[in-house]
């Protein structure tokens, strides 16, 4: 009896597995028709806000996926997919190509650009990277790469190379998701990056978990002995701004301040604070 339920049960599941198998393949058939696209594939930026002066430090790029038929997928969909499908180095491609020609002229110190471990481990990506700036004309000390903890810790992969190669141009590392990965505050010392982003989870602890403020107060100290700018993820209230502001965070990013947009109205935003800017200093 238990056990003609149990294979009832493995039938059952085995055709989810299926289904899922099968939706997969969908969406990574299309996913590779969206990158032969020309619009499919788009940039969005989130500015960067200055956690001490009316500015914007810089903006994140942020890749989008426009499906024919399902609208708008997230990257937490399709980068996964892109990855274990042998696509993510034409996206990172793509991506980087994109955001350092957009921003260009924008009055800003950087544009942040996120890499996948997998792109890391290829031992050519550094230089792919300088010939990328070289094509266009792009300064590197205005490209910052974000890298994940799973990035730092790859030992068997050429990712600490790359990294080196990457901060030696010139371009910023700046440590994603921070807390999220394996590393422990104790491991921040040794971290060859330039900027920590502390991850959106405890910055929304705020206010019920002593625990997480008492966690960002010591990354960020940490960060600051060690030479090293912080950022804040997810900062959607004025009391998380107030208080990351209070406890010295650099730089803020969250929807309280601006949502990820496309690149007119980016542009849009930084020519009026820029001219924000110029009246204030000026008056
Ligand atoms: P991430 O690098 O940590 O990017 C920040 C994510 O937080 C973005 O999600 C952004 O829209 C979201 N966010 C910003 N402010 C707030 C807020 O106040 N509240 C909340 N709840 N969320 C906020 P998004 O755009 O969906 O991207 C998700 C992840 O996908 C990124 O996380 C990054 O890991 C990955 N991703 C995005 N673009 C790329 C890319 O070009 N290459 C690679 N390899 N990964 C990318
Ligand atoms: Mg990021
Ligand atoms: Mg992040
Ligand atoms: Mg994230």
């Amino acid at each position: 009896h238990a056990k003609t339920a149990g294979r009832g049960r493995f039938a059952i599941f085995g055709k989810e597995m299926d289904t899922m198998l099968q939706q997969r393949r969908t969406l990574e058939r299309e996913l590779r028709e969206a990158l032969a696209s020309e619009t499919q594939i788009q940039v969005h930026y989130q500015p960067l806000y200055s956690a001490h002066e009316q500015k914007i430090n810089g903006v994140e790029a942020l890749l989008r996926w426009k499906h024919p038929e399902q609208g708008w997928i997230a990257p937490d969909i399709f980068i996964p997919i892109a990855e274990d499908a042998g696509m993510i180095e034409a996206l990172g491609e793509r991506v980087l190509r994109q955001a350092c020609t957009d921003s260009m002229s924008w009055p800003i110190e950087t544009v942040a650009v996120n890499v996948s471990v997998v792109e890391l481990r290829n031992p050519a990506y550094a230089m792919k990277v300088a010939k990328i700036l070289l094509s266009i004309g792009m300064d590197p000390t205005r490209l910052e790469l974000e890298v994940t903890e799973s990035a730092l810790t790859d030992t068997a992969g050429h990712c600490e190379h790359n990294i080196k190669a990457l901060r030696a141009l010139g371009i910023t590392i700046a440590l994603d998701d921070f807390g999220t990965g394996f590393s422990s505050l104790g491991r921040l010392q040794q971290l060859a990056v330039d900027r920590i982003k502390i991850d959106r989870s405890f910055v929304h602890g705020f206010g019920n978990s002593t625990n997480d403020e008492a966690i960002v107060r010591a990354i960020i100290e940490l960060a600051h002995a060690k030479g090293l700018r912080t950022t804040a993820e997810g900062v959607e209230t004025t009391a998380q701004s107030d208080y990351l502001r209070h406890l010295g965070c650099d730089d803020l990013q969250g929807f309280l301040l601006s949502r990820p947009m496309p690149v007119k109205e980016v542009e849009r935003l930084l020519r009026t604070s820029a001219s924000l800017g110029a009246i204030s200093t000026t008056g």
